[in-house]
């Protein structure tokens, strides 16, 4: 899959592409992606990507035409009209569900707005999905189409040992349960820790039962939103059910 990234700040992605498990999936180009500096196709000396907003109002406004010239350099690169997807606080929330859509397409155009954010003209023109980081205000798109780049290249096949990111919160509705390793007692100054007995036994319809039983326990004390989902998609077994009836009723989380 291929993403071309629109951005006043391209240097701020090589590092990224190049660090960690998702950098292989970058280098081989099982996700391709391509930078296109807007500053390159911008008009004038004065080389303007922004301007005052009509109306009046603090801060600037990224204009309408060095985007359309860029845009039409990427669609005229791929030799078709790619989805653009842009990254704004009123979008949709970035969920894995939404991740897992993406990853199983073939890319597209990822806008990053800075200043004040894009003239709605050219939103309205080709944006087809905003997408929202959450309930904060960032300084730009860019951070965002990196946390979307790497949530879906760590999806890429190769990427991560087999089936470790099925195993992963939220990719079967529920967050996951906690991880132990070495030493099996943990000396502190405060005690001996050791780790979960079951997990040493060598019993793995023990372990996954234990695993599964942590998720629920985890997903029900932290979000119980998660829980309700899971039942109404038909996710909990009638196992999971009594276990979760058993569990004593906890106070509701602090904020
Ligand atoms: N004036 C805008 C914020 C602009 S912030 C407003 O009040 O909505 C500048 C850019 O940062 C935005 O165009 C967007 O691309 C990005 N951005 C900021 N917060 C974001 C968030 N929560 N999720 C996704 N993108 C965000």
């Amino acid at each position: 899959m291929r993403f071309d990234v629109l951005t006043l700040f391209p240097e701020l992605f090589a590092p990224h592409l190049a660090s960690g498990v998702t950098r292989r999936a970058f280098e081989s180009g099982q996700v391709d992606v391509r930078l296109w500096p807007l500053r390159d196709f911008a008009d004038g000396n004065y080389r303007r990507v922004d301007d005052r907003p009509f109306g009046g109002g603090p801060g600037m406004v990224m204009l309408a035409e060095p985007l359309q010239r860029a845009l039409d350099a990427v669609r005229a690169d791929r030799g078709a009209a790619p989805a653009v997807i842009s990254f704004s606080p009123g979008g949709r929330a970035l969920t894995q569900a939404l991740v897992q859509q993406l990853a199983a397409g073939e890319g597209g155009v990822l806008l990053c707005g800075r200043y004040e954010g894009i003239d709605q003209r050219f939103i309205d023109r080709h944006v087809t999905l905003e997408i929202s980081l959450g309930d904060y205000v960032l300084s730009g798109g860019e951070l965002p189409a990196l946390v979307l780049l790497d949530a879906i290249a760590r999806l890429q096949p190769g990427v991560l040992q087999a089936a470790s990111h099925e195993q992963d919160s939220f990719s079967d509705g529920l967050l996951e349960g906690p991880a132990y390793s070495r030493p099996e007692l943990w000396c502190t100054p405060d005690g001996a820790i050791p780790v979960p007995p079951v997990l040493l036994s060598g019993h793995h319809g023990e372990i996954a039962r234990w695993r599964r039983q942590r998720a629920l326990e985890r997903s029900a004390r932290l979000r119980p939103d998660l829980i309700a989902a899971a039942r109404l998609a038909g996710r909990l077994s009638a196992e999971d059910e009594r276990f979760l009836a058993a569990l004593p009723q906890a106070p509701p989380r602090s904020p």
